[in-house]
This record gives structure tokens, C-alpha cells and sequence, in this order.
């Protein structure tokens, strides 16, 4: 488990480069369409150095996985602790080279992106069920055929959302 957790190697930046190279649509479309966000929260394994990020994302659970997390020293004063939870929008500030596995319940990321992140170590959880793109609306049977990890527009947004409040930099 320890070992295996170890091997993620893609950070965010690089999944948001993945999925431009699939599809550049998905990225504006996480950028151009609303993005409610509901119920975020953040899960921490500090030993294992571990924050998963979980949130409802426009109906669809998101989950991004940061595995290389500092615990964050506790603020020596009330103010100080003011100060730093409104800067970094939250109780955590990460940077997003970290590497990371992430997963979404749409049929863009089964369809799109959950094998070939799968077998880049790039999924959070298991072994995502096989999916025919053509159940989700695509009119090929294989619409990333070069096995690029990336992300779906919920996770983008999830994304851009953790970077837009601080929790990520
Ligand atoms: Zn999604």
C-alpha cells in the first residue's frame, strides 16, 4: 500500500495538459460553464502525507488526491491563525506539483480518462469498470487513443476551484 501510493507521479498541471491533447473542449468547457461546487472537504493522512480533496461538482463526485502534503504547522497566535486561514482560503495550502491520482463519477472521466489514468498510477481507488465511450454519448469506441491521463470538467473546475481559493498554489 505505502509503496504503491508512493508511485504517483503526474501532478494537475500536467492532467490539465493531458486533457487539452485529448480534447482542448473539455478545459474551456470547465472554464466557460457554471461550476457549482458543493460539500468540499478535505481529508487528511498526514503520515502518509496524503489530502484528498472531495466535492460535488455540478451532481458528480470529484475526488483529487495530493500525495506529497506538508502538515501545517499550528499558527503561534489567534491573529497569526486569522491571517493564514484567510490567505490560504482554508486550513490548507498546497503547491500543485505535487504528484496526484484523482477520480470523478461522470461518464466523461469513465469514458475519456479512468484506464488511461489507471495504468499511469493517475486514478484515486480501484480499478475503474471498462467503459464503452459510445454509452456516453461519443460516437467512436475509442476517443483517447493515445492513453493520455488527464481530467474531466469537474475535476478541472475542482481544480481551478482549490487554486482560485488558496488551498492550492
Ligand atoms: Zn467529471
Amino acid at each position: 500500500m505505502y509503496l504503491n501510493e508512493a508511485k504517483a507521479t503526474f501532478t494537475l498541471p500536467e492532467l490539465v495538459a493531458g486533457t487539452r491533447e485529448v480534447n482542448v473542449e473539455i478545459d474551456r468547457a470547465a472554464k466557460a460553464q457554471p461550476c457549482p461546487i458543493e460539500g468540499l472537504r478535505a481529508e487528511e493522512a498526514a503520515l502518509m502525507k496524503q489530502l484528498k480533496w472531495t466535492a460535488t461538482v455540478n451532481g458528480n463526485t470529484s475526488v483529487i488526491t495530493l500525495y506529497d502534503h506538508a502538515k501545517k504547522e499550528k499558527p503561534t497566535s489567534g491573529l497569526a491563525a486569522m491571517a493564514a486561514a484567510v490567505l490560504s482560503g482554508g486550513q490548507y495550502t498546497d503547491k500543485d506539483t505535487q504528484p496526484v491520482r484523482v477520480a470523478c463519477t461522470c461518464g466523461e472521466y469513465l469514458a475519456v480518462f479512468s484506464a488511461a489514468n489507471y495504468a499511469a498510477d493517475a486514478h484515486h481507488g480501484y480499478r475503474p469498470r471498462a467503459a464503452d465511450p459510445r454509452d456516453y454519448g461519443y460516437k467512436n469506441k475509442v476517443v483517447n487513443e493515445g492513453e493520455i491521463p488527464g481530467m474531466c470538467r469537474h475535476l478541472i473546475c475542482l481544480y481551478y476551484h482549490l487554486k482560485r481559493t488558496g488551498r492550492l498554489q
